[in-house]
C-alpha cells in the first residue's frame, strides 16, 4: 500500500529507487544458536576479535590526541574491559553453555552489566556504563568485518535509497562512490553537516521524518522529494509516472543552465561579482571547474581526517593540498584549517563526554589544544603553497587571541621549514570565519590582523537563534532572515568594505538563490557555495542590479518587524 511521510526537505531534486534499510546501530546483532562442533570456532572468533581490539586500541594511543589525559584514562578503561572476567569470561561462558553466537554472547552481558550499572547510585561509576557499550560496539563491529561505513548494494535498473536513522557526514561522504540516488533519515537539521554533503553531491534527501527507518521495508520502491520534503513510499504507477516526468523536466532544466558556465557573474550594472565553491575532499574540486567556478572558497579539510582509524601524516595532507591548488591553476584556493568536532567528529574521539559538543572543543579551539597535529597541517599547507593561490582560512573565531596564537604557529612552521630548506610561499592571505555573534561583534578589531573574512552563516544563526543545526526538534527556528541575523551579516559585510578587506559567505545562505539579491544589496561581492549551485546563483546575479538592491536593503535593515522585514526581502 502506498502511503508519503513529511520531513525535512534538506537537498533538492528527485530520488526514486529502492529502499536500502542501514542500521547503525550495531547492537542489534543477529541471534542464533551455533551447532555443538562450531563452539570452538565462536569462541576463537571471540578471541580474536578481542585481539584486534586490543591492537586498534594501542594504535590510539598513539594518536596525537592520546596526550589529553581523558583520552589516555579511556584507553585504559577500555583495555582494562577488554580482560574484565564480569564482561568477557561471562560471554564465553553464554558461548560454551548455551552455544549463543559471539555478538549475541557479548550484547547479552552487556545489557545484563547495563542494567547492574543503572542500580547504581555513585554517578561516576553509573557513566562508566557507556564504556561497557562502546567497547562492545568496537568488538561487534569487529566481529562483523564491519568496514567503517556504511556498506552499499549494487543494483541495475532504478538506484539505491538509504534509509536511516541517522547518518554521519562521514557515511554520506562514501555514497559518492557507491552511486546512491538518495537518502531519507528519521533524525537531522537542515544545515548538519550531512545535509551539506548531500547538497554538494547534489543527492536528493528528506531528513527529520521520525520513524522512517520503522514504516519502510528493505526493497520497497521509495520516492524521495528533497524539494518539498516528502517521501512516497510504493508509489502507484500513475504516480510513479508523474515524478518520472517531473524527474526528467528537472534535468532538462539543469542542463539549460549548463549555457551559464561560460558567462561571467557580473550584475546588470556591471558589478563582477566572484562565485567560488565549498568543497570537502580534493576530488570535488572537479566538480568546482565543470561549474567555472571562480576559485574554491572553502575547503573543509576535516574531511580529510573523518571515517577513518589513522589520521592523515604530513605527506598525505600535503598531496591532498596540492592537487586542488593544481588543479585551479590561478585561482585562489581557500583551505580551512581543521574544523573538528560537534557533527564532525574523529574516530576514536566520539569517546570525549560533552554536554555542549557544538560549544565544546571544536574547529580553532581543538586545533590550539593539540599543536602536534596543528602544526602538522600547517606544515603540509606551507608546503603546498608553492603550488597555487593559497588563502588560509581559521574555523570559529571568538578571541583576538586566537588569531594571535594561529599567527604564532604559521611563524614557527615557517622558522622549522626554513631551516629545513624547505620552500613556501612567504605571502599566505590569512582569513577568519565569522560564525560567532562575539567574532561578529569584533570585525573592526579583527580586520587589523587578518588579510579576509569569510561569514559562516550555518554556525553564526546557530549560535545566534542558540538552536543546535542538526536537531530536527527546532529546525522551525532555523531562521537566516531572523533580524539579528541580518544585522550581523549586514554589519560584518559593511565594515570589511570599510577597512577593505575582502569578505565572502561560505554558509549554506549563499548558494540558496533566495538570498542572493539580498546579499548584494548588503555589498557581498564574493559567495562560496557548493559547485551544483553556482550556475542557479549566476542566473540570479546576471538579473539583479547591485546599485539599486544596495538601497533596498539599506531601507529594509530600518525595520524591526520580522514579518515586514520577510515581506521587504520577499519582494526584492
Ligand atoms: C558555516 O558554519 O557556515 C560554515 C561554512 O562552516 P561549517 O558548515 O563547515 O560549520
Ligand atoms: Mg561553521
Amino acid at each position: 500500500m502506498s502511503f508519503t511521510i513529511h520531513g525535512l526537505p534538506v537537498s533538492q531534486g528527485i530520488a526514486i529507487g529502492h529502499a536500502q534499510l542501514v542500521s547503525h546501530a550495531l547492537l542489534e546483532v543477529h541471534h542464533y544458536v551455533v551447532t555443538p562442533r562450531a563452539v570452538a570456532k565462536e569462541l576463537e572468533r571471540l578471541n580474536e576479535a578481542i585481539a584486534a581490539v586490543g591492537a586498534e586500541l594501542n594504535l590510539l594511543r598513539k594518536a596525537p590526541s592520546a596526550t589529553h589525559s581523558e583520552v589516555s584514562v579511556f584507553i585504559d578503561l577500555q583495555q582494562m574491559l577488554l580482560q574484565d572476567p564480569m564482561l568477557i569470561d561471562a560471554a564465553r561462558e553464554h558461548i560454551n553453555t548455551r552455544r549463543c553466537n559471539a555478538e549475541w554472547a557479548l550484547v547479552q552481558q552487556m545489557d545484563l552489566l547495563v542494567e547492574q550499572f543503572d542500580t547504581i547510585d555513585d554517578p561516576y561509576l553509573r557513566e562508566r556504563k557507556a564504556d561497557v557499550v562502546q567497547l562492545v560496539e568496537r568488538l561487534v563491529k569487529n566481529l562483523l568485518g564491519h568496514p567503517g561505513y556504511v556498506p552499499m548494494r549494487r543494483r541495475e535498473g532504478l538506484g539505491t535509497i538509504v534509509v536511516a536513522h541517522d547518518l554521519s557526514p562521514a557515511d554520506t561522504i562514501h555514497f559518492k562512490d557507491a552511486q546512491i540516488a538518495g537518502f531519507a533519515t528519521d533524525v537531522g537539521g537542515a544545515t548538519s553537516h550531512t545535509a551539506i554533503v548531500a547538497r554538494s553531491l547534489a543527492l536528493p534527501a528528506v531528513v527529520g521524518l521520525h520513524h522512517v527507518r520503522h514504516v519502510v521495508n528493505d526493497d520497497d520502491i521509495l520516492i524521495i522529494d528533497g524539494t518539498r520534503g516528502v517521501v512516497i513510499v510504493a508509489p502507484d504507477s500513475r504516480v510513479l509516472e508523474e515524478y518520472q516526468l517531473r524527474k526528467s523536466q528537472l534535468e532538462i532544466e539543469r542542463s539549460k543552465l549548463k549555457r551559464l558556465r561560460s558567462a561571467p557573474a557580473a550584475t546588470l550594472d556591471g558589478e563582477r561579482i566572484q562565485l567560488c565553491a565549498n568543497i570537502e575532499l580534493p576530488r570535488d574540486t572537479q566538480a568546482a571547474k565543470l561549474n567555472e567556478a571562480d576559485g574554491i572558497g572553502l575547503f573543509r579539510t576535516e574531511f580529510l581526517f573523518m571515517g577513518r582509524d589513522e589520521l592523515p601524516d604530513e605527506d598525505e595532507q600535503f598531496e591532498a593540498y596540492r592537487s586542488v591548488l593544481k588543479g585551479l591553476p590561478g585561482r585562489p584556493v581557500t583551505i580551512r584549517t581543521l574544523d573538528i568536532g560537534a557533527d564532525k567528529a574523529l574516530r576514536g574521539m566520539e569517546t570525549r563526554c560533552e554536554a555542549n559538543p557544538a560549544l565544546g572543543l571544536r574547529a580553532i579551539r581543538f586545533s590550539l589544544a593539540e599543536p602536534k597535529m596543528f602544526r602538522t597541517q600547517l606544515r603540509a599547507l606551507l608546503r603546498a603553497s608553492v603550488y597555487g593561490q593559497l588563502k588560509i582560512l581559521v574555523p570559529m573565531l571568538s578571541t583576538l587571541t586566537e588569531i594571535k596564537q594561529t599567527l604564532a604557529a604559521i611563524e614557527r612552521a615557517k622558522t622549522e621549514l626554513r631551516a629545513e630548506k624547505v620552500k613556501f610561499a612567504e605571502a599566505i592571505p590569512l582569513g577568519g570565519m565569522i560564525e560567532i555573534p562575539a567574532a561578529a561583534l569584533s570585525v573592526n578589531l579583527f580586520v587589523r590582523y587578518l588579510q579576509f573574512l569569510s561569514i559562516g552563516t550555518n554556525d553564526l544563526i546557530q549560535y545566534t537563534l542558540a538552536i543546535d543545526r542538526t536537531d530536527e526538534a527546532v529546525t522551525h527556528l532555523y531562521d537566516p532572515w531572523h533580524p539579528a541575523i541580518l544585522l550581523l551579516v549586514y554589519r560584518t559585510i559593511q565594515a570589511s568594505v570599510r577597512a577593505g578587506v575582502p569578505v565572502s559567505v561560505c554558509g549554506e545562505m549563499a548558494g540558496e538563490t533566495a538570498n542572493t539579491r539580498l546579499l548584494l544589496g548588503m555589498g557581498l561581492r564574493e559567495f562560496s557555495m557548493h559547485p551544483a549551485q553556482i550556475l542557479e546563483v549566476k542566473q540570479e546575479i546576471l538579473r539583479a542590479d547591485a546599485a539599486e538592491l544596495s538601497a533596498r536593503v539599506a531601507k529594509l535593515m530600518k525595520l524591526d518587524d520580522p514579518e515586514r522585514v520577510r515581506d521587504a526581502i520577499g519582494r526584492l
